[in-house]
């Protein structure tokens, strides 16, 4: 039996690992569809201290990981499937038939940024389409950019990437934002914002490149379409917590995100960390962060059951 499993790996299960590893609990990473998480989706990444030069997203995973197993987390490329966390020891099920049981799970599998869906968005995703505009908007200093969606984060990132573009196109739906109203204010007002209302993007220009050149729109009430020329197109149409397995086991928002306290669930031994547990800051410290907090919070617990 395992002491410590961790279910993903980004920065969030990885730092998880590193404290577990070197606190002598042997954990057990099971790395997941995507290893490495959104990162490895990201190029550089200019905000994770100690890079004063920036790093590349998968490198960044890459040195996590070899630190994790320096001492001695085991990281293996396994999915989980199906989780009993209803009583001790914790059983999952494992991609392939396996099944390990464990007296911790930590639960760190994150959370994916919700895309359009359209063919040519998908090829140019870290080519120009991306979901986060912390880490890519300094790319794109003096060009023009649009952001889809009329949410709060919308709202959040044409507000962030007027620091940088020279244009911000909010293209939405709809003819009114769901943002609060203090933030769609503040964007209308913006001289560098534009919307385009009752819009949907049609393609994305630029496959042909691999660099994204300009989009297609669609008025959703005229039928009429037109060309945006855009050097990146930011989606920020909602992101959804990867708990589909955990579903029912675990207390959770509406939206699916783990209702946490300092990373304890409501099923004593079960730990959340980093972007499955936040909807709110989504960066990869504040998740490395949670990571160390979970593997502190697992320790404590193990020992208080006198393991
Ligand atoms: P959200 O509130 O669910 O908004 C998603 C937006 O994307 C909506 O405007 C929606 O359009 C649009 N959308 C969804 N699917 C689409 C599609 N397939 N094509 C085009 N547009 C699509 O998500 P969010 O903005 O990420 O916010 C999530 C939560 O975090 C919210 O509770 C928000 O208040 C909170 N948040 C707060 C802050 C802050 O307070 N600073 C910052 C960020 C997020 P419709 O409006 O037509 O449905």
């Amino acid at each position: 039996m395992q002491k410590v499993v961790i279910i993903g790996s980004g920065p969030a299960g990885l730092t998880a690992a590193l404290y577990t590893a070197r606190a002598n609990l042997k954990p057990l990473v099971l790395e997941g569809i995507e290893p490495g998480g959104q990162l490895t989706t990201t190029t550089d990444v200019e905000n994770y201290p100690g890079f004063p030069e920036g790093i590349q997203g998968p490198q960044l995973i890459d040195e996590m990981r070899k630190q994790a197993q320096r001492f001695g987390a085991d990281c293996q490329f396994k999915t989980v499937v199906k989780a009993d966390l209803s009583k001790q020891p914790f059983r999952l099920e494992l991609d392939g038939g396996d099944t390990i049981e464990t007296a911790v799970v930590i639960i760190a599998t994150g959370a994916s940024a919700k895309y359009i869906g359209l063919e040519s968005e998908q090829k140019l995703i870290g080519h120009g389409v991306t979901s986060c505009a912390t880490c890519d908007g300094a790319f794109y200093r003096d060009m023009p950019v649009a952001v889809v969606g009329g949410g709060d984060t919308a709202m959040e990132e044409a507000l962030f990437l007027t620091r940088f573009a020279s244009q911000v196109t909010v293209i939405h739906r709809r003819d009114e934002f769901r943002a609060s109203k203090i933030m769609a204010e503040r964007t209308l007002a913006h001289e560098k914002i534009d919307v385009a209302w009752n819009t949907v993007v049609d393609e994305v220009y630029g496959v042909e490149k691999n660099l994204v050149s300009g989009l297609r729109l669609k008025n959703v009430k005229t039928d009429e379409c037109s060309d945006l020329t855009v050097d990146g197109l930011f989606v920020a149409i909602g992101h959804q917590p990867n708990t589909d397995v955990f579903k029912g086991q675990v207390d959770t928002d509406d939206v699916g995100y783990i209702l946490a306290q300092n990373t304890r669930t409501n099923v004593a031994g079960v730990f959340a960390a980093g972007d499955v547990t936040d909807p709110t800051y989504r960066q990869a410290i504040t998740a490395a962060g949670s990571g160390c907090m979970a593997a502190l919070e697992a320790e404590r617990y193990l020992e208080a059951q006198g393991q």
